[in-house]
């Protein structure tokens, strides 16, 4: 089995874990995830401008940024354009059933790009694959977070709710095997995941916190932009190490 597959697997069991806190109600875990949201977001947005552009443009050339342009365009329109409601962190209040599976279907793409984005990072370099393995697992617990919530909202039971983050974890694991099967995505998929990580990060994730009081959620975005300096660091000391 390819490396990206073991990381995609891990990543895919945050949705069940992140589902597991909103289906029993744990305060603490969903009060930590808020904050996992908020840093996840700033480690996302480091990861794809300051990495992700470059080695998109390095191997597509000028190309690439229409690709980038088509996976943010992709994700607003599975998840606004053709979603009766959709947002991240959880959901407090009814929404209909069609609402929560028209949410499941929109996560679908954009949880299918987290799988494209670490084997496109992995097939770069493995620093690369670890840090968009990083990205995506610090967004994975608020997405199971987020579709669980909506289920229950939708009127569902809990095993339905912790069935769609199992399907949205299964979907990031298809984003690894096409990516390393289909030709085009192997060619653009790095800079079709720049789109989409800009997009969640900058178009879901911030939103969830920006209009919110207080210091300590923009403090974790800010800390999400320095970890990923330090992360780049760690894995750049050892890889020379190695
Ligand atoms: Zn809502
Ligand atoms: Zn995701």
């Amino acid at each position: 089995m390819s490396t990206a597959l073991w990381y995609a697997l891990a990543a895919a069991a945050g949705n069940v874990v992140g589902g597991l806190c909103a289906v029993r109600g744990i305060q603490l875990g969903l009060k930590l995830i808020e904050g996992l949201l908020a840093f996840g977001a700033g480690f996302m947005l480091s990861v794809a401008i300051v990495e992700v552009l470059p080695e998109s443009f390095a191997k597509g050339g000028a190309e690439a940024s229409a690709f980038v342009l088509l996976g943010y365009l992709l994700v607003h329109l599975t998840q606004h354009t053709a979603t009766q409601h959709f947002h991240f962190g959880e959901e407090t209040h009814a929404v209909t059933r069609v609402a929560g599976m028209t949410a499941l279907i929109g996560l679908l793409l954009h949880t299918f790009f987290d799988g494209v984005a670490i084997a496109s990072g992995f097939a770069v370099s493995g620093q690369l694959g670890v840090l968009l393995f990083l990205a995506v697992l610090l967004h994975k617990l608020p997405e199971g977070v987020t579709i669980c919530s909506l289920q229950i909202k939708a009127g569902r039971s809990a095993g339905q709710a912790l069935g769609s983050a199992a399907i949205l974890g299964a979907a990031t694991i298809l984003g690894v095997l096409l990516t390393n099967a289909v030709a085009p995505l192997a060619t653009h998929g790095l800079a079709l995941a720049g789109g989409v990580t800009i997009y969640v990060a900058a178009s879901n994730l911030v939103p969830e916190f920006q209009a919110k009081r207080g210091w300590a959620l923009p403090l974790a975005f800010f800390l999400g932009a320095a970890g990923f300096f330090g992360a780049r660091a760690l894995l750049a000391g050892l890889g020379a190490s190695v």
